[in-house]
């Protein structure tokens, strides 16, 4: 029988005429006789072998078998094992009550007769068997309601906890920090745009990047956190003894993880960002669960709202303003909701307007740099379409790039126009231009994504970069895109009196530089989409009139 061992049986006399004669009796049965000179070595051999049955001669001159017995009655570890005693016919009377007493089921006459032998070795056997079924049926039980329960708290998709899993262990969590006094943090994660990733990959990408999503957060994370899908695309984190310091840090950790690197399986190369609420508490004051998610929900809406990929930290109302009047999609429906990010992606757009109309009252000359800006943003929208981006995060681009070249030409970068290496003072121009443009766009807090963007769009990939030498997926996956594409077309397009490069020669930079001031991912993606002679026939000399005006 599959599952269970040999059936063997321990046979302790050093009498050799009776050891074979039992040998030779039990020999047709499937089973292992071993056999024992001296109690002295039973106590090994029942570590040894599973026995189902232990066989001891005893004499009137030697009662150790009694005494064995006795200690392996004793110990649970071998009291199961039953023990019949053997004993010359004349012996019998005599030994009976104290085998009885030492926890002997049985005694043999010797010499042994083999029907009797047989008859009693066969019920122990039996016995044995039915407790080894009895034995293996209640591991195999233990075994399946240990996966039902593992499977109660489980889901099936990413394997993470489930929701009804977080809820007990958030209500258990939030109790110990108030018992403890100790910190206590949840993040509640969101997927941005996770519709529109089902809708041009598919949803099997879209179960991939959520597997795939679960493993890049769950490595890093500790033992002691707790990690679940709390719904759809929404993932809850409970963080112990983690306080509003640290959280910021292991949120931001996360946020970069997800954002910086592309999620790619055999058909799709996709960039995924998420949105992260965050709420600590601490001790007493930590809430109660129905109110702490209440706070990384609007926690999350405020992530959402400020433009994605980031991670906001619940803050209590100030003054007269309700906690729920916080939470402004609950008060408006969906067709308001949109009306609203219209009204803000107008006021975007005015913004620029208006910047671009003081860049052309002052300068003059503010054409200058408009055809580099409709190549950028051609090139742009192909690698966009290569890498499956959002078309908020499109947007996003495209005013940083108008707002970067408005820039460039509102303060008279006097490197507009120099062939060769920049001199000393146009070298730190360069160097506190993004640091420029951070300051400048922190005035405007609906293009926190832009500044973003440009506060980092002069980092290399291999960390030679500036202003804080962020190096490969440090550096935010949005200015890595940029800085290529800014790139490019400065190699095509160049403001100087640089000649532009052809395709070849193009091509032979990104290589070169691949690694070095490029991702290389980003680099291959361009490279598929550059071979189209499309991007290198826009009028070289008009464009370079221009530049000349405005220097
Ligand atoms: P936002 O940035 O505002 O979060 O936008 P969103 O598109 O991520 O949000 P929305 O709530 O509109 O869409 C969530 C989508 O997640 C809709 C739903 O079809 C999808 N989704 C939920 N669960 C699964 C799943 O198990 N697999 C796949 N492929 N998609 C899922
Ligand atoms: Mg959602
Ligand atoms: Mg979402």
């Amino acid at each position: 029988m599959e599952n269970y061992h040999k059936q063997s049986i321990l046979l302790v006399d050093d009498d050799s005429a009776n050891q074979n004669n039992i040998k030779a009796v039990l020999e047709d049965l499937d089973l292992d006789v071993i056999i024992a000179e001296s109690t002295e070595e039973v106590p090994d051999l029942v570590f040894q072998y599973d026995f189902a049955l232990i066989l001891f001669g005893v004499t009137p001159s030697n009662l150790s078998p009694f005494e064995t017995a006795t200690a392996l009655d004793k110990d649970e570890r071998t009291s199961y094992i039953p023990i019949i005693f053997q004993a010359e016919s004349e012996d019998m009377r005599g030994l009976l009550e104290q085998g009885y007493a030492a926890g002997g089921v049985d005694f043999l006459h010797k010499p042994v007769r083999p029907a009797p032998l047989l008859a009693k070795v066969k019920v122990f056997l039996e016995l044995d068997a039915r407790q080894q079924q009895l034995a293996f049926a209640t591991a195999t039980i233990q075994e399946q309601n240990l996966k039902l329960e593992e499977r109660a708290i489980r889901d099936s998709l990413t394997g993470l906890f489930n929701h009804n899993y977080l809820q007990e262990q958030l209500t258990r969590e939030a109790s110990l920090a108030r018992r403890y006094s100790a910190p206590l943090s949840i993040f509640m994660l969101d997927l941005d745009f996770f519709k529109d990733i089902n809708d041009s990959c598919g949803h099997p990408f879209g179960d991939f990047v959520l597997k795939e999503f679960a493993e890049r957060v769950q490595n890093g994370l500790r033992s002691s956190d707790i990690f679940g899908r709390y719904g759809g695309e929404e993932f809850l984190i409970i963080l112990p003894s983690i306080d509003k310091k640290q959280a910021e840090i292991v949120a931001e950790k996360i946020r970069k993880k997800v954002g910086d690197i592309v999620f790619s399986n055999s058909r799709y190369n996709r960039y995924v960002t998420v949105s992260i609420g965050v709420y600590s508490g601490f001790g007493a004051e930590t809430e109660s669960t129905g109110v702490i998610i209440d706070y990384v929900d609007n926690a999350l809406y405020q992530a959402k709202s400020e433009g994605r990929n980031r991670v906001c930290h619940y803050k209590t109302p100030s003054g007269h303003h309700s906690g729920a009047a916080n939470h402004i999609s609950e008060m408006i429906g969906t067709t308001q909701q949109s009306q609203l990010n219209a009204t803000i992606d107008k006021s975007r757009a005015m913004a620029l307007a208006s910047f671009e109309a003081m860049v052309h009252s002052q300068t003059r000359e503010y054409d200058i740099l408009a055809d580099r800006h409709l190549l950028f943003i051609k090139v742009l929208d192909r690698l966009a379409k290569q890498l499956n981006l959002p078309d908020q995060l499109i947007h996003s681009f495209r005013r940083a790039s108008k707002l970067h070249d408005l820039f460039r030409c509102y303060i008279h970068d006097s490197s507009l126009g120099t062939d060769g290496p920049l001199n000393d003072e146009q070298e730190k121009m360069q160097h506190y231009q993004p640091l420029m443009l951070r300051e400048l766009i922190a005035m405007f807090d609906f293009f926190a994504s832009e500044r973003v963007i440009l506060y980092a769009h002069h980092e290399h990939f291999d960390g030679t970069g500036y202003p804080d030498g962020l190096k490969g997926n440090e550096i935010p996956m949005a200015a890595r895109i940029f800085t290529l594409v800014d790139s490019f077309v400065a190699m095509v397009a160049p403001v100087t009196e640089k000649q532009a490069k052809n395709r070849e020669e193009v091509a032979e930079e990104l290589r070169k530089f691949s690694g070095v001031q490029f991702d290389p991912f980003l680099v291959d993606m361009l490279m598929e989409i550059i071979d189209t002679e499309e991007f290198f026939i826009t009028g070289r000399e008009g464009e370079q009139d221009a530049v000349k005006k405005c220097t």
